[in-house]
């Protein structure tokens, strides 16, 4: 600490990094309805974004405790899946509202770790719930009246307030699970389907939303009978800690629930394990794609959500105003650590004139530590990403784009050590450019300028990615057409971020999604269960069979 006090100014991200302190919580392991201190001689750091202190410390997870958080989880199936519905719905709905009860202590742990402001880490957690009784008319009235920063909040979080989330859905699962029947499909003979859990089966989480996308795992893998094995990021892990303790509260039996740590060998050992059935992951490309294969040849069903680059095309005939502020939303906040943040802007025809009050509005957004009053934009993950997504910016300003808005060099008063970079607007940019061509994943909007609808879309679907994409015009056959032939998983008419609420599901596409069945949703659900079809027949009168049919019954 007394060395990087000193050496502050000259090498502050590596000795911000390097400082540690035997002192600092550890992140426990949770086996078998125990939250236990792992045995390993293997830790990492955790870090405040904002200002690179060590908060806490992980374990890698030894491969003995990894055994024994799959055997509880393969112990407590049985038990678990044969508990009633709606038994299992009950401790759901316990569960929602632990959570909504909790939210301060959720989004205060995300903002410690992750590093966003406290408003939208409240947003993270709410995608598991709805806000208490809101009246919408109240909630506009107040946005109308309040700051630029706060109608950008408003842009992003409003959908996520207003309405019903993931673990809510859960509580939904007698209906979600029915099973279907024909009756009489020949003389005296019947078929249904059951729909059915399929054992022991396993989620690993991203950096990024710390409560939304554990509870897109979990909650519904259980809620269909599943037991469950959670691996968090390494980076982000005290929130599902405490959304684990919090399940615990609200009834789940011991087991249901495991909890490992680590990296690239528990994520090997999720992989290979036999006892685990499906897999769902959400993250970056080169991890996604690795645990789809090595997961898949293993039998395992997968579902791998994934990198983006997501465009947002401005149409001229648009509302100018709330066309430059949902931009200005979606692309800096959560300082662009969204995989459905709008990294990328086509200006089509006319609307081009409109950058110089894009870059205006951005420039108003305040950069500070995610629990400072008034912050819009936050630090980002690491000083590694910070590295990366500066090296990005360069490299665009390299290959010939115009730097119309520089976020390097953010200095954030009292926070000089965090992984700060300020909104940062790159235009001029062109398809074989590295910041086009690459993730950013970080507050910096590529900005691309097209003549017509159809070279926009054609750009697009050029792209590798197809995770999100947004149009913004007043003309109902332009987005009709653009829905239509944009080759996009989600797409928003003046919506800038179109996630889908849990009665959809989350249906990103191409290189942003492996597998065949998406998250949540009804998609969610069957990716969680399994159909046994059952056929029988109960003849009224006693017809014995008097001989072998060796033909295909028909
Ligand atoms: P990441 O891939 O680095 O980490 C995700 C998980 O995979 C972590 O638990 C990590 O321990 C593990 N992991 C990392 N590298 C691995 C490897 N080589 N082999 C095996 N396991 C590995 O992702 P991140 O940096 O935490 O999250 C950011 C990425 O996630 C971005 O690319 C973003 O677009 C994407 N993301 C996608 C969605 C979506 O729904 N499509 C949602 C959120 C984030």
């Amino acid at each position: 600490i007394i060395l990087r006090t000193v050496l502050n100014k000259k090498v502050p991200l590596q000795m911000g990094r390097m400082c540690y302190s035997s002192s600092v919580p550890t992140t426990k392991l949770l086996i078998d309805g125990k939250f236990i201190e792992s045995k390993t001689s293997e830790w990492l750091d955790i870090h405040n974004p904002a200002t690179n202190e060590v908060v806490g410390r992980v374990p890698k997870a030894t491969q003995e405790e990894m055994l024994a958080a799959v055997d509880s989880c393969s112990r407590a199936y049985r038990p678990w899946s044969d508990t009633s519905i709606l038994s299992r719905q009950q401790i759901f709905l316990r569960y929602q509202q632990l959570i909504k009860d909790n939210i301060k202590e959720l989004a205060k742990l995300i903002t410690l770790e992750q590093g966003k402001t406290l408003a939208d880490a409240e947003g993270d957690v709410y995608r598991g719930l709805r806000k208490p009784k809101t009246n919408p008319c109240v909630f506009y009235v107040f946005h109308i009246c309040i700051s630029l920063h706060m109608l950008l909040v408003y842009f992003i979080l409003a959908p996520h307030f207003l309405l019903p989330e993931v673990v809510e859905y859960a509580c939904s699962i007698p209906s979600l699970m029915l099973g279907e029947t024909l009756p009489s499909i020949t003389k005296d003979m019947d078929t249904f389907t059951y729909r059915l859990p399929i054992g022991v089966c396993a989620g690993i989480a991203p950096f990024n939303f710390p409560a939304m996308i554990p509870l897109w795992m979990f909650p519904i893998g259980m809620v269909c009978g599943n037991t469950y094995l959670m691996k968090p990021s390494e980076r982000v892990p005290g929130c599902t800690m405490l959304l684990a303790k919090l399940l615990q509260d609200a009834g789940a039996p011991d087991g249901t629930l495991n909890i490992i740590h680590g990296q690239h060998a528990a994520v090997n050992f999720i992989c290979d394990h036999p006892a685990i059935k499906a897999i769902s992951f959400v993250g970056s490309n080169p991890a996604g794609e690795h645990i789809y294969e090595r997961g898949s040849k293993n039998g395992k069903r997968v579902q791998s959500n994934m990198g983006a680059k997501n465009h947002g095309v401005v149409m001229p005939d648009a509302n100018k105003e709330n066309t430059i502020n949902q931009l200005v939303g979606a692309a800096f906040g959560a300082a662009g650590q969204r995989c459905m943040a709008l990294s990328t802007a086509i200006f089509v025809g006319e609307s081009r004139d409109w950058l110089p009050e894009l870059v205006e509005r951005s420039k108003s957004l305040r950069v500070n530590a995610g629990d400072q009053p008034g912050a819009d934009v936050g630090p980002l993950i690491s000083p590694e990403a910070k590295v990366r997504v500066e090296s990005l910016i360069q490299s665009g300003v390299d290959e010939g784009a115009k730097l119309l808005l520089d976020g390097r060099n953010t200095n954030v008063k009292g926070y000089e050590n965090g992984n700060f970079v300020g909104p940062t607007i790159l235009s001029g940019v062109s398809p074989a450019m590295k910041c086009y061509t690459e993730e950013i994943f970080g507050p910096v909007l590529v900005v691309l300028e097209a003549d017509t609808l159809d070279e926009a879309i054609t750009l697009i679907n050029n792209n590798p990615y197809g995770n999100g994409t947004a149009i913004f015009t007043t003309n109902g056959a332009t987005a009709r057409k653009y829905t239509h032939e944009v080759d996009v998983g989600q797409i928003g008419v003046n919506v800038p971020i179109p996630v889908p609420l849990p009665m959809f599901s989350f249906t990103g596409s191409r290189g942003s999604f492996r597998g065949d069945t998406n998250f949540y949703g009804k998609q969610g659900i069957s990716f969680y269960t399994q159909i046994k079809t059952v056929t029988s027949q109960w003849k009224a009168e006693d017809a014995t069979v008097t001989s072998p049919a060796v033909t295909m019954p028909t």
